[in-house]
């Protein structure tokens, strides 16, 4: 008995150390302008976005001892980043960072000018670069695909599955705020031999609903057949006006469970299957984000509690079970903190169910059966599909053009890129490219040229260009003069941008040695930093920007200007 009580402690008080092992890697007060697993476009967010007051330039700390696993810099994504392996086996994350620390800095730039890159993405060995607890790694910033000032940062576990950090902070972030429901549907589902099906021509209806005493509670449902549930819901904490995500969902008939959803967990290997949890049609059509309480056949994601069953309401089975002819539907929405939000939905059973799957009828459309690659070869274009890029077997709406294709409309997620390839003719291969038409802009898809054929992949359906871009890259000098004295500049600034197929590469040089030029990509703007020290003997200096787009349209713009010799 003795025994069990100090194991019993001895458990207890592990567990609590665990869950209060990292501090928040930032000095200022925290709050969230992003949480774990929110619904992001094409994945679940892998960590927390924490607030920087609109600025850049706050300090960023280690939460532990540790190595440097990786430093990577890349235009989008992460932007500037820092993974750190700890010594329990666990990692951390730091992105959109303005800069590293000086320490890392000189790593950063010593690799940068070897390889003549901007971008890099190194891998130091295991202890190369150890890091201690709250040391200084790095500065807070905007870099990469961030839409303004915070620091995104994660925590992964042994395996690299991001793990919510909030389940490591000591104090709690307070929130009082339950989740909240805007929207609620639901729609008409059928059984064939492998599951549950979602018939992609049948759409989401609404249901209305209203707050009596604190629960929600909608309209009576009056439906036969099989009925799965879709919610537009969201999450807010105090004193943030930021939209974030819930932490779970149940749903309930009567009082049995069928459904759990659990967001403290996911690997990165299925955070595209976001796609098959939201409804995509609505998604990318009306920007309505349908959260499905069902699981489809071919739903691959982890979060669910699959031992419940897939979670839809099966009322013809369920009216034979009882001898009554309503029930109720119960849906409880979490976030993080445990606020919780009931919605109940009242469902009286009709007679005249629908029992059997629409006939699938193709009206000339194209069937793509998703365990099958699909090679359509037509008169100007060929699309090839490889095996298991649908989730499910598919009717695409296939039509094309002497320079357009159209394949469907952006309302089916793909599990893999696929190839378009044009025909070219005689002579028609300079400034050549294939754009995607995408919320009213052409947007730069390829321009491989293989063996007569203009190609490029895309990841997602839609109308396909064929396009020619004659014009060269804009270049311009923003705060350095021709023939001017520049003593004490700090950085070279300079203007850059691409209208049409973007930039693909750029290189500059003082004085014929390769500078390293900072691109930030959302402002069009190049930096270069004199403390790079590269030649400091010359009182003239020649500066030459080179800058490519797509095409291979390339404009080159050099100046000479006058500095001072630094000896410090
Ligand atoms: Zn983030």
């Amino acid at each position: 008995m003795k025994t069990n009580l100090f194991t019993l402690f001895f458990i207890v008080f592990i567990s609590v150390k665990s869950q209060s092992k990292y501090d928040f890697p930032v000095e200022l007060p925290v709050y969230l302008s992003g949480s774990f697993a929110e619904l992001r476009p094409n994945h679940f967010h892998a960590g927390i976005d924490i607030k920087t007051r609109g600025k850049t330039g706050y300090k960023i700390f280690s939460l532990e001892d540790g190595y440097i696993q990786r430093i990577q810099i890349t235009l989008g994504g992460n932007g500037k980043a820092l993974y750190i392996k700890h010594d329990n086996g666990q990692s951390s994350v730091y992105a959109h960072l303005e800069k590293f620390s000086p320490r890392i800095q000189k790593v950063v730039k010593e690799i940068q000018y070897s390889e003549k890159k901007f971008e890099i993405r190194l891998f130091p060995k295991k202890n190369q670069y150890r890091i201690k607890k709250k040391e200084l790694i790095g500065f807070s910033g905007n870099t990469g695909r961030s839409t303004g000032p915070h620091l995104h940062y994660e925590i992964r576990d042994e395996n690299d599955y991001p793990i919510n950090p909030l389940t490591f902070k000591k104090e709690k972030l307070e929130d009082t705020i339950p989740p909240i429901i805007k929207n609620l549907f639901y729609k008409q589902l059928f059984k064939n031999n492998e599951g549950l099906y979602e018939d992609p021509k049948e759409g989401f209806k609404k249901l209305n609903f209203k707050k009596l005493n604190g629960k929600y509670i909608s309209d009576t449902l009056k439906v036969s057949g099989i009925i799965g549930f879709g919610i537009n819901s969201f999450d807010k904490m105090n004193f943030t006006n930021n939209i974030m995500g819930i932490n779970e969902i149940e749903t309930f008939i009567n009082s049995n469970k069928i459904f759990n959803m659990d967001f403290n967990k996911f690997s990165f290997n299925e955070w595209r299957h976001i796609n098959t949890f939201i409804d995509y049609a609505s998604y990318k059509k009306n920007k309505l984000t349908i959260q499905k309480l069902f699981t489809t056949s071919y739903n691959p994601l982890n979060m669910y509690d699959r031992s419940l069953g897939d979670g839809a309401v099966d009322l013809s089975k369920l009216k034979s079970m009882n001898s009554e002819a309503s029930l109720s539907f119960k849906i409880l929405l979490h976030d993080f903190n445990r606020n919780i939000t009931e919605i109940l939905i009242p469902i009286i059973i009709l007679d005249n169910f629908i029992k059997t799957i629409p006939k699938e009828t193709n009206d000339g459309y194209l069937i793509v059966k998703r365990d099958k690659e699909k090679n359509i070869e037509g008169k100007h274009f060929n699309v090839r599909f490889k095996k298991n890029s649908f989730y499910q077997n598919s009717y695409l709406d296939l039509t094309e053009r002497e320079k357009s294709i159209k394949i469907n409309s952006d309302t089916i997620p793909l599990l893999k890129p696929f190839d378009i390839e044009y025909i070219l003719g005689d002579n028609e291969i300079t400034q050549l490219y294939i754009s995607q038409h995408m919320n009213n802009k052409f947007n730069y898809i390829g321009n491989k040229i293989e063996n007569g054929f203009l190609k490029a992949s895309s990841k997602t359906l839609g109308c396909f260009y064929i396009k020619k871009d004659t014009l060269p890259p804009v270049v311009e000098f923003l705060n350095i003069q021709n023939s001017k004295w520049h003593s004490s500049l700090k950085k070279i600034k300079i203007k850059g941008y691409d209208n049409e197929t973007g930039i693909k590469s750029y290189s500059a040089w003082i004085n014929e040695k390769w500078i390293l030029m900072e691109y930030d990509i959302k402002n069009n703007l190049f930096f270069y930093d004199f403390s790079d020290l590269v030649n400091t003997q010359n009182i003239a200096n020649n500066l030459k920007i080179e800058i490519k787009d797509n095409v291979g349209n390339t404009t080159t713009k050099e100046i000479t200007f006058y500095r001072k010799i630094n000896n410090d």
